[in-house]
C-alpha cells in the first residue's frame, strides 16, 4: 500500500477500505505525507464524498488518533454542540438549566476561528476563569455541580485538530461527511451519551441550506447509533446573528439578561433545546418539560446555576468589562429591519477585535457590537442602530450590512427542524 494508490483509487472515485484510510490519514498526523497531499485528498473527498462506510470507518480512525474519556459511571451524561454562528450563546444559557434541573452536561468547547465565535473565549472574558481543566477536574466538578465547560484536550481527536486546520485554509470545509467525522468523533471521544447537535443554517453559516443540513443530521444520527449513542438535531436560523451582543464579554452579559428572563430569538432556541433535552431524559412531554425550564429561569435557579460555575472555576463575574471606547451609530434609514447579514457583522465585530484574523491574534474581550434594533424592529432615521465596542476602525460601513422595508417583516421562527 502506499500514498499514491490511495489518492488514484479516489480520483477514480472508486470506495476505500478502512485499512487505506487508516494508512492515509495516520500517514498525515504522523507527518509522513504533507500538506499538499493531504489537500488532494480532501478536495476528492468535497468533489466525490464519502459512502456511509467510510465515514463510519474514518470517525472509528479519527476517535482512535487519541484519548477517550469514559463517563459512563455517572449514568447518561449529556452533550450540546452547535455548528458555529454569530452570537451564539446557547451553551452557556442551556447548560446551567440542564445542570439544574438534575441532568448531568459536560462539554470540551472549542475557541473563535474566523467571523464565529468560541464559548472558550467568552468564558476568559471573565478574569480568572479556568478553561483548562484536568480530566480529574473535569470529572469533580461534573460530580458537584452537574456541570462542566473546558476547552478541548490536546490529545482528544488530535488527527481532526490537524486536518481540522488544513480544511479551515484550503475551502474544504464544506463537505458534509468531513463535518459529519469531525464533530462526531469529537463527541464520541468526549463520552456523553446524549448529544444535541444544533446545526446552523444559512448566510452566516458553514451548512448553507436546509437539503445539506438533513443530510448531515441524518449521518450523525447513524454515526452514534454505531456508538451506542442518542443523538437529535435541530437546524436553526444563522442568516442573523443570534441575540443582540455579539463579542465576547458582551455575549456574557447577554447571557446573564436571558438566565434574568430577556426574551428574544435567543431566548426562544435556549427554551426549546433545553426542553427537548429534560422532555428525552426525563421521559416527560415537550409542554411539562417547557414549564420547568420556564419556572427554572423565572426562579433564577438557572441563573445562580451559572454564578455557581463561574466561582467552581475560579472566575470572578464582576470582573466583566467593556471598551471604554464605544461609536453610536444611528440609523440612515426609516423602516422595519429586514435582515442583518450574520457573516458581515461577525466580521465587523472581528475586525474591532472580537474575534482572530490568524489563528495566534490576540483578542479584545471587551470588543464587539450591541444590535440596539434588530431583524422584525422599527427604526426611524437618526435613531441608534447599535453601539459598536473597541479600538480598532472596522474596515467598512455598518450600513451595508442592514436591510430595511416599509413593510414589517414576517416574525419567522429560528427553529426550522428538529431531527
Ligand atoms: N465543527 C467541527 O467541529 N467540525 C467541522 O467540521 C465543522 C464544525
Amino acid at each position: 500500500m502506499n500514498y499514491e494508490q490511495i489518492l488514484n483509487k479516489k480520483k477514480r472515485n472508486e470506495v476505500l477500505s478502512f485499512e487505506e484510510l487508516s494508512f492515509f490519514f495516520n500517514g498525515y498526523t504522523n507527518n509522513k505525507i504533507d500538506d499538499d497531499i493531504m489537500t488532494v485528498m480532501l478536495k476528492l473527498i468535497c468533489k466525490y464524498g464519502l459512502t456511509d462506510k467510510e465515514i463510519y470507518d474514518l470517525t472509528d480512525i479519527f476517535i482512535n488518533s487519541g484519548d477517550t474519556l469514559d463517563l459512563s459511571s455517572f449514568g447518561t451524561v449529556v452533550d450540546k454542540h452547535s455548528t458555529g454562528g454569530v452570537g451564539d450563546k446557547t451553551t452557556l444559557i442551556i447548560a446551567p438549566i440542564i445542570a439544574v434541573s438534575g441532568i448531568k452536561i459536560a462539554k470540551m468547547s472549542g475557541r473563535a476561528l474566523g467571523y464565529t465565535g468560541g464559548t472558550i473565549d467568552k468564558l476568559e472574558s471573565i478574569k480568572g476563569f479556568n478553561v483548562n481543566l484536568s480530566e480529574e477536574e473535569f470529572k469533580k466538578e461534573l460530580q458537584d455541580i452537574n456541570m462542566v465547560i473546558t476547552s478541548q484536550t490536546a490529545n482528544l481527536c488530535p488527527m481532526d485538530k490537524k486536518v481540522y486546520a488544513l480544511r479551515d485554509v484550503t475551502n474544504t470545509t464544506s463537505s458534509i461527511a468531513l463535518i459529519a467525522v469531525s464533530i462526531m468523533s469529537k463527541k464520541i471521544a468526549s463520552g456523553a451519551k446524549f448529544i444535541l447537535i444544533d446545526i446552523k443554517v444559512g448566510k452566516g453559516a458553514l451548512v448553507k441550506n436546509i437539503k445539506e443540513a438533513k443530510e448531515l443530521s441524518s449521518l450523525m444520527i447513524k454515526i452514534g447509533r454505531k456508538y451506542n449513542r442518542t443523538v437529535k438535531c435541530i437546524l436553526s436560523g444563522m442568516n442573523n446573528p443570534l441575540g443582540d451582543n455579539i463579542g465576547n464579554a458582551l455575549e456574557i452579559l447577554e447571557v446573564i439578561d436571558v438566565l434574568n428572563g430577556k426574551q428574544n430569538k435567543l431566548s426562544d432556541l435556549c427554551i426549546y433545546m433545553s426542553s427537548l433535552i429534560i422532555s428525552i431524559e426525563k421521559d416527560i412531554t415537550f409542554s411539562d418539560a417547557k414549564q420547568e425550564v420556564k419556572n427554572l429561569i423565572e426562579s433564577k435557579k438557572a441563573l445562580n446555576k451559572f454564578y455557581e460555575f463561574v466561582k467552581y472555576q475560579k472566575g470572578d463575574i464582576k470582573s466583566i468589562k467593556i471598551s471604554c471606547k464605544k461609536e453610536e451609530i444611528l440609523s440612515p434609514f426609516s423602516g422595519y429591519i429586514k435582515s442583518i447579514d450574520a457573516k458581515k457583522i461577525g466580521m465587523y465585530s472581528m475586525s474591532l477585535g472580537a474575534g482572530r484574523i490568524k489563528k495566534d491574534d490576540k483578542i479584545n474581550y471587551e470588543a464587539g457590537i450591541i444590535l440596539n434594533k434588530n431583524v422584525g424592529d422599527y427604526i426611524a432615521k437618526g435613531e441608534l442602530l447599535c453601539t459598536l465596542y473597541g479600538d480598532k476602525k472596522a474596515p467598512f460601513s455598518v450600513k451595508e450590512i442592514y436591510k430595511h422595508s416599509r413593510f414589517k417583516p414576517k416574525n419567522k421562527n429560528i427553529i426550522i427542524d428538529t431531527i
